[in-house]
């Protein structure tokens, strides 16, 4: 018995972490995604481009349940989306999301940010959650931030600190939804170069971005959607080299 359950264990923490099958969602008459597919493996890193409007956003919200899907089925290690209640909160825990506008609570200090989730949600208590909070800040720059409050920030460390707050909940995939677009110039890199420090420590991460010099270095496969589809899917190298589809060549030549 325990042989048996140790090595379905093993199975399960080297295999698929995020699956979405035949995956379909409108909004009133529009098909937002169409037939999604799409298996992510643990420790992968899939960077998703396409133009605006083809869906990436709300893939990612349907991925941690801020929106409903309306067939098809998402599972996350292996469990299917929970609907409401304690499970959807651990859901919210496991699957750390960071936006493009940096949703930090704005009346709680940098170091509150990041405990609070983990004392409400993962029920560490203060003084652990308070330590780790601390860690995570100093791990992406911003330790010596911990008492002010975000207005006192700049945009590229509140984005910091809220990637430092999804860390803090122990994700087991992160989520990132064009989280450089609302940032000035020179403060891309410093977010950029802390997901970058993720992705080599081995987060699984799901990135939405325009930034194709992040896809390059860090992407182990590029997905390209256009109108609620996935048209192409490859490696990065192979997709910006040879790009297969018309859409994804049309794209392409716009943004490179
Ligand atoms: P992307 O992130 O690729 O720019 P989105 O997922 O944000 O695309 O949006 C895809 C399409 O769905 C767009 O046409 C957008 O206007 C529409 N859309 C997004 N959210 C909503 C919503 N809550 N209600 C109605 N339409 C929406
Ligand atoms: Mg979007």
């Amino acid at each position: 018995m325990t042989e048996v359950s140790v090595a379905k264990q093993d199975v399960a923490a080297t295999g698929d972490l995020v699956v979405l099958k035949s995956v379909n969602k409108h909004f009133g008459a529009l098909h937002v995604l169409q037939d999604i597919e799409l298996t992510i493996s643990r420790g992968e890193v899939v960077v998703v481009i396409g133009p605006s409007g083809s869906g990436k956003s709300t893939l990612c919200r349907t991925i941690n349940r801020l929106e409903t899907i309306d067939s098809g089925t998402i599972t996350i290690d292996g469990r299917p989306l929970p609907h409401e209640g304690k499970e959807l909160a651990r859901l919210r825990a496991d699957v750390g999301m960071v936006f493009q506008s940096f949703n930090l609570f704005a009346h709680k200090t940098v170091l509150e940010n990041v405990t609070l989730g983990q004392t409400k949600v993962r029920r560490t208590d203060k003084k652990k959650a308070e330590e780790r909070a601390r860690a995570l800040l100093d791990r992406v720059g911003v330790g010596a931030q911990a008492d002010k409050y975000p207005a006192q920030l700049s945009g590229g460390q509140q984005q910091r600190v809220a990637i430092a707050r999804a860390l803090a909940m122990d994700p087991k995939v992160m989520l990132f939804d064009e989280p450089t677009s609302a940032l000035d110039p020179e403060m891309i890199n410093e977010v950029l170069e802390v997901m970058q420090q993720l992705a080599r420590d081995g987060m699984t991460m799901i990135v939405v971005t325009h930034e194709m010099g992040f896809a390059r270095s860090a992407a182990n496969r590029v997905v390209f959607m256009a109108d609620g589809r996935i048209v192409e899917q490859a490696a990065p190298d192979q997709f910006f080299s040879n790009p297969r589809s018309d859409r994804a060549k049309d794209f392409l030549s716009k943004i490179l």
